[in-house]
């Protein structure tokens, strides 16, 4: 652990996500699907000083061993994550993100006409792009701001 990590507090057993760029933890969480209904500790860093970075967020669930398939689609909004696996408070497993093929569920296709916006029990689903993200149903692309279509 560095200084740095230490700014929030240490976990004894769980999953912290490091150098999310600033101002996108609040995405990571909604991608994880963590609203604060489930009984999750959560505890957030944002902007904090990063070496790396300049400013980074780190986020902190306890008591939860986040999966890496859950953690690859954080790969969307936060490339350059590290994943720690934290057990009785030493990190046991560390991992960077990788970009997923495909992102099912998890994001909301723009297309208005999308037989995904439509009302049909039918997920969403993604084909992930070397510059953007394609719906597998309709072929919409989408390239900026992937994090404002978090299905929330
Ligand atoms: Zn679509």
């Amino acid at each position: 652990m560095t200084d740095q990590q230490l700014r929030v507090s240490k976990i004894r057993n769980g999953t912290v996500i490091d150098h999310i760029p600033s101002g996108q933890a609040l995405n990571v969480l909604a991608i994880l699907g963590i609203d604060g209904t489930g009984g999750d500790v959560v505890s957030i860093g944002m902007n904090v000083p990063s070496e790396r970075l300049g400013r980074k967020d780190v986020v902190k669930v306890e008591d939860r061993e986040l999966s890496q398939s859950e953690l690859d689609v954080l790969s969307l909004v936060a490339p350059d994550a590290t994943i720690n696996i934290i057990r009785e408070y030493d990190v046991t497993e560390k991992h960077r993100v990788d970009r997923p093929e495909r992102v099912t569920g998890v994001l909301r296709c723009p297309n208005r006409n999308c037989i995904t916006t439509e009302g049909e029990p039918v997920d969403s689903e993604f084909e992930v792009l070397d510059d953007g993200i394609r719906c597998v149903y309709c072929d919409t692309i989408i390239r900026d701001d992937i994090a404002s279509h978090i299905l929330v």
